[in-house]
Formats: structure tokens, C-alpha cells, sequence
């Protein structure tokens, strides 16, 4: 009888990292454990704070070192995958030329295989979540920023520089004129659609609006914490004009980012992930339909339009797919 594996996914984040036990079908075997990554301690407590994660998730799943198979680690760019090396992300720092993969395999004596976080989400939704039964997807995830990972047959596309799959900065509008994007350019698709952008697209409409009373101007003093894109989303939901047209707007910049993946890889599913997903299939048809209107008219005939199904586990299950997938290449 071959013994069934047993993978660490770590998902670090800049707020915090999170790992659990993963069975070789994908399948958590506990809650994940979440810990504080506090980056501006310094790296050096940055990496045990990872190597404590790692053990309290395999204490969490009622196993020992010995009953795992390899790890999986994944963490912002920016990064060198094939050396396994953090080099300088803007949301942890003051980390550099952090050496996170050996470390952690010297620490456990394991296989441990390094990823883009969003990459990583992105096989989790592949290899279990949405797009289980596609031979190939392109994931957009929508948070803070855009973030992507594209997955053909059982490659993750990481690129020759460690930022293939940079989805949220491909340019949907020109780049003299377009929206001034995190990365420093302007016209990128994080520049429109993450969802830090649709509240500052919203406060733009709401200054201009000459549409019906919308309640959003209920919002017109309030800070970021309290005028979120969900709360735009609820509003459009209930029929108000103007969250309405912020939506719409939303799904036609999704669409064009869409469009654009479909003309580069032509996937059989293209996946959207993140908080704005929770609205459901009416703002999916949305996005859909904008995507047949300006897409390639025979792709976007054929491919899928789908929201992800595993939310935030993504990442740590996605993860620990990785470290699946590096002992199948051993074999
Ligand atoms: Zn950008």
C-alpha cells in the first residue's frame, strides 16, 4: 500500500501567515493556524515566526514531523522562486534577500517547495476549488490589489523572472492617462478594479453624479473603513443607481482584464477570487457579458466565467498543492 502524502502549506501574508495540513486530495486536516507576521520585527523572527506556523499546523493535525511528506511555502513578491528567495515585497518590510526556502528545509529536514502567493492561490482553486475539473485557468484575485496566477495543465506559469501572472498590472488604459496604479505606472487593472479602487472610483462618481438620490452619498465623509467596496456592493444589490453604475463599471474592467487573458493563453476557465465575489452570479453575468462583447469572439464563446469556491483557504491548500507537486516532479 503507498502511503498517502501529507503537506505544510504556509501562506504568508504581509498582516499575517497562515498553514495547515494538506492531504494528498487536497483536504485541510484542521482549521488553519494563524499567526502575526509582523515584518517590521526583522526577518530573522520572521522566519521562526514561519517555523513555529509550521509546527503548531502539524500539532493541529495530530501528527509529528515524521508523517510529513514535504512543505510548501508562499509569500509576496517581491521574490527570486527559483532561488527561494524573498527579495524586497512592499508589504514586508524591511525583509530582504531572505533565504525562506532553505531555511525551512534545514529547519525540518524536508522537501519544501516556494511560491508567489498569488500563484499558489491560484493552483488551490485548480487543483480543488472552481476550476477542479478545467485542464488550464487564469485566477484573478480581488483584495487590496489584483493579483493573478495562470496554471496550464499542471504548470504554474512563473515566469522567467519570478512575475509571470502579474495580471492586476497588464494595462487596460492608456498609460499617460490612466489611473495612477500602486506599482507606479498608471492605466494597470489594479488601478480599477481591486477593490481599494472601486471605493475611490465610487467617491470620484459620487462627486459628479447627476442620477437619481443614491444613498451612497450617506458615505460622502466617511472613512475607507466604513465606505468599503461591499458596502457599494450591497448598495447596487438594493437597486441604487449610482453603486449600481460602480459595479458595472467594475465588471466591464474585469471583463477587459479577462479578455486580454483569454487572447494570451486562451484558458478553458477564468476565475475571479476575493471579497467582491461574495455579490454572486448577478455581478458574474455582468463581467461575463462584457467579456463576449469585447473578447475574441471565438474564446469567449467557449470559456468558462467562474467565481473561486475556497475563499481565503486558497492560499494555504494552494500552497501545499505546490509541495504535492514538487515530489511528483521527484518521482
Ligand atoms: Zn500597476
Amino acid at each position: 500500500m503507498t502511503k498517502q502524502g501529507k503537506y505544510v502549506g504556509l501562506d504568508v501574508g504581509g498582516t499575517t501567515m497562515k498553514a495547515a495540513v494538506v492531504t494528498d486530495a487536497g483536504v485541510p486536516l484542521s482549521k488553519p493556524v494563524v499567526m502575526d507576521t509582523n515584518p517590521e520585527r526583522g526577518q530573522d523572527e520572521g522566519l521562526e515566526t514561519m517555523c513555529e506556523t509550521i509546527r503548531r499546523a502539524i500539532g493541529a493535525a495530530n501528527l509529528t514531523l515524521a508523517d510529513i511528506t514535504a512543505i510548501g511555502v508562499a509569500t509576496p513578491g517581491l521574490m527570486d522562486i527559483k532561488a527561494g528567495l524573498i527579495l524586497d515585497p512592499p508589504n514586508l518590510k524591511p525583509w530582504k534577500n531572505v533565504p525562506v526556502r532553505d531555511h525551512i528545509a534545514k529547519v525540518f529536514g524536508k522537501p519544501t517547495a516556494y511560491q508567489n502567493d498569488a500563484n499558489a492561490a491560484a493552483y488551490g482553486e485548480f487543483w480543488v476549488g472552481a476550476a477542479r475539473d478545467a485542464k488550464s485557468m487564469v485566477l484573478f484575485t480581488l483584495g487590496t490589489g489584483v493579483g493573478g496566477g495562470i496554471i496550464l495543465g499542471d504548470v504554474i506559469v512563473e515566469g522567467e523572472h519570478s512575475h509571470g501572472g502579474e495580471l492586476g498590472h497588464m494595462r487596460i488604459a492608456m498609460p499617460d492617462t490612466g489611473r495612477q496604479c500602486g506599482c507606479g505606472a498608471r492605466g494597470c487593472l489594479e488601478a480599477y478594479a481591486s477593490a481599494t479602487n472601486v471605493v475611490k472610483r465610487a467617491r470620484e462618481d459620487m462627486a459628479c453624479w447627476r442620477g437619481p438620490a443614491s444613498k451612497l452619498r450617506d458615505y460622502y465623509t466617511a472613512t475607507d473603513d466604513d465606505f468599503t467596496a461591499k458596502v457599494i456592493f450591497q448598495h447596487a444589490a438594493e437597486g441604487d443607481e449610482l453603486a449600481l453604475k460602480v459595479v458595472d463599471d467594475t465588471a466591464y474592467y474585469l471583463a477587459l482584464g479577462a479578455c486580454a487573458a483569454m487572447a494570451t493563453v486562451d484558458p478553458e476557465m477564468i476565475v475571479f477570487g476575493g471579497g467582491m465575489v461574495g455579490a454572486g452570479e448577478w455581478f458574474r453575468s455582468k463581467i461575463d457579458i462584457y467579456a463576449k462583447r469585447y473578447g475574441l469572439p471565438f474564446p469567449t464563446k467557449k470559456v468558462k466565467i467562474a467565481f473561486a469556491s475556497l475563499g481565503s483557504d486558497a492560499g494555504f491548500i494552494g500552497t501545499a498543492g505546490c509541495a504535492k507537486l514538487l515530489m511528483q516532479k521527484k518521482v
